[in-house]
């Protein structure tokens, strides 16, 4: 009971992305970081830098019963790993004793398993990046003798077993983390980050990018003051730099404002992350990695004034699905929900709907599951689409930048409300 109170009067949650720790640098940067907080601490921690996609190609290798080459895609994933534990540790010894059991695990994974369910074989294998970064920064933090007690999410964090994109099980993962956490007997504990098991024990993973819901569940079940993730951008900014220029950097958003950015395609923060921080009132810092002095942005249930800068929000990948009933019946007194039991059913994610008497059209992520989807909905409907397409969501409509960033492109569609304007926007060269 003791512990427990403990952790609501002080601990925070720290989460560090896989920019953060793709290099050596990176993790020393982390332990001066660390070392500057009072408080009881839990790090959340993603794979380092490309980690998570290098083990999707070693993944479908193994699918393919490439086994060989599954094995090669690994073995690259292993030296890339040991190069960094090379520059961190003194001898390379603590590297062969860090890295070794656990390819070992996984060699034994590919060369005795055949891969037919790729959902689960992915969190089977994918989760392993977790799971190396994490044994690696614990390890180092040992040897600049900060303590801290390396914990396995693949035993705590329970989920249910949607593969690929598992929800999580609050009370049970509730019941084992305050069970494994007691501040008492260490100040710092480390997880990983987007892996989890369903009841089973069976690996699952949150989703691309889950490490952050991951941060902000933790927070909300351990009670946290707050979640801070540490990123390789100043901020939240009005826009992906990598895309537009001039970007400012936004210091202040409700968890509404959050929300809707997240999930128009910001690509800043993971669309679920909100929900386990607001249900607790958990504030979330979102601050720059190579500059730890700079404040960022908060996110949080109030602010002194509203976002007054337009926000831009490009979502990439999306393919326009437009579903027609054969026999002219009226789509959405008839049809509706159907259409979109079968969109849920395959897991597509919808992110604008547009509909005519008679047709609907619907702007989806262009994921693996898209073709089973678009084949099930033939078989009821006319379906035609477009692919190759992107989203751009403008909150805060200003004509002069939509003018702007819409000119070189086809306009496939648009449309407005007081605050927002979308387009659905085609390259204009394309042939
Ligand atoms: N490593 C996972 C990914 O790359 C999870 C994360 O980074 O949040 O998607
Ligand atoms: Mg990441």
């Amino acid at each position: 009971m003791q512990s427990e109170k403990r952790c609501i009067e002080k601990m925070i949650v720290y989460k560090f992305g896989g920019a953060s720790v793709r290099s050596a640098e990176g993790i020393k940067n982390i332990v001066s970081i660390v070392s500057e907080v009072r408080d009881d601490l839990f790090i959340v921690v993603s794979a380092m830098g490309k980690t998570t996609n290098a083990m999707e190609q070693a993944l479908a290798c193994f699918m393919r019963a490439e086994k060989e080459d599954a094995w090669a895609h690994l073995a690259a994933v292993q030296q890339f790993h040991a190069e960094i534990c090379n520059a961190l540790f003194k001898t390379e010894n603590e590297t062969v004793q860090i890295l070794s059991p656990i390819f070992a695990e996984i060699k034994e994974l590919i060369m005795d398993g055949v891969g037919d369910d790729y959902d689960r074989w992915y969190d089977h294998l994918v989760s392993y990046g977790e799971i190396i970064s994490t044994t690696i920064v614990a390890a180092y933090l040992k040897t600049q003798n900060i303590d801290s007690k390396w914990l396995d999410m693949r035993k705590l964090l329970i989920t249910d077993s949607n593969f690929r994109e598992a929800n999580v099980n609050i009370d049970e993962s509730r019941k084992n983390l305050r069970q494994a956490v007691d501040f008492q007997k260490h100040k710092i504990y480390i997880g990983q980050g987007f892996i989890g098991a369903n009841l089973k024990g069976v690996p699952t993973t949150l989703g691309r990018e889950g490490s952050d819901y991951t941060a902000a569940v933790v927070a909300n079940l351990l009670n946290a003051k707050s979640v801070t993730i540490w990123k390789d951008v100043p901020g939240i900014l009005n826009a992906d730099p990598r895309i537009f220029k001039n970007t400012v950097l936004i210091p202040e958003l409700t968890y509404a404002d959050a929300v809707e950015l997240a999930y128009s395609g910001a690509q800043i923060i993971h669309p679920k992350t909100i929900k386990p921080l607001e249900n607790e009132n958990i504030p979330l810092f979102v601050r720059p990695f190579a500059n730890p002095d700079q404040k960022g942005s908060i996110i949080k249930d109030k602010t002194q004034k509203p976002i007054d800068i337009p926000v831009l929000i490009l979502r990439a990948n999306q393919t326009l699905v437009s579903i027609r009933p054969r026999d002219f019946s009226f789509v959405l007194e008839d049809s509706l929900s159907h259409a979109f039991g079968l969109l849920t059913k395959h897991r597509i994610k919808v992110s604008l709907i547009q509909s005519s008497a008679v047709s609907i059209s619907v702007c989806v992520d262009n994921t693996r599951y898209l073709p089973a989807a678009l084949d099930e909905l033939a078989n009821n409907y006319r379906v035609t689409y477009n692919d190759n397409l992107q989203l751009l969501t403008i909150r805060g409509t200003n004509r002069k930048i939509e003018q702007e960033t819409t000119a070189d492109k086809e306009i496939l569609l648009s449309q407005h409300t007081r605050r927002i304007s979308r387009y659905l926007l085609r390259a204009k060269n394309r042939s």
